[in-house]
């Protein structure tokens, strides 16, 4: 018969969701998780805190979040190809590039095991997509000189620059963020179009980045 749970009373838990220790075994829960393997789906067991895995059901609940992600994801994807790699549209990007830049998303090398959608540690694709028009005009120099023994070798270069760079683009972003929040507040709307209203917000978005960190494509 196995036992209900393999929880082990002597192991540092971490919560699954936020990444960090569930001081008290009172606030800890466990939870089965669906997870893609090549076998189809599988359920695996995960530890969470209690208020984490009603964070998590919020959020889950939420599909057009995870629509927004797929969809960054998809982005990262194609610059990654494209733009740091030079290699075609129809090119599938390999095992490995695939899962440094999902790992990257958890902040951690390989996603092994981990879902990378929704959970709020590591950097969102965004941040990552940021990150690498910041440090794509750095490492051209870097590519062309620079001796690889192999491809793997190349591509953690490049995720060397990335990870080099992405905690103070991420920075810059959270600043501009808080910026157009207290600008938000500061301006009084009398007359409110939400598409007209959407469609500024968008191109203010995407300008500010660009002008946050100049000019990039
Ligand atoms: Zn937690």
């Amino acid at each position: 018969m196995a036992k209900p749970s393999k929880l082990d009373l002597d192991k540092v838990q971490k919560c699954y969701y936020c990444d960090k220790v569930i001081e008290s075994f009172d606030d800890l829960v466990i939870k089965k998780f669906p997870m893609a393997t090549s076998a189809g789906i599988r359920q695996y067991n995960r530890k969470l805190h209690m208020n984490c895995l009603i964070k998590y059901n919020e959020e889950v609940k939420d599909v057009e979040l995870k629509k927004e992600e797929n969809s960054a994801w998809d982005l990262v994807y194609r610059y990654f190809r494209k733009e740091l790699l030079e290699l075609d549209e129809t090119t599938p990007l390999q095992q490995h590039e695939i899962k440094r830049l999902l790992g990257l998303r958890l902040g951690t090398y390989y996603p092994s095991g981990t879902n990378t959608r929704i959970l709020p540690r590591g950097y969102s694709f965004e941040t990552i997509l940021v990150t690498m028009k910041v440090i794509k005009p750095k490492i051209r120099g870097y590519l062309t000189t620079g001796n690889f023994a192999n491809h793997k070798h190349r591509v953690d270069g490049i995720l060397r620059f990335i990870a080099g760079e992405i905690n103070d683009v991420q920075k810059r972003l959270d600043a501009q963020v808080k910026s157009n929040e207290k600008l938000k507040k500061d301006v009084i709307v009398d007359e409110f179009d939400y598409y007209a209203d959407l469609k500024r917000k968008e191109e203010n978005t995407s300008n500010g980045i660009k002008s946050l960190f100049g000019g990039l494509e």
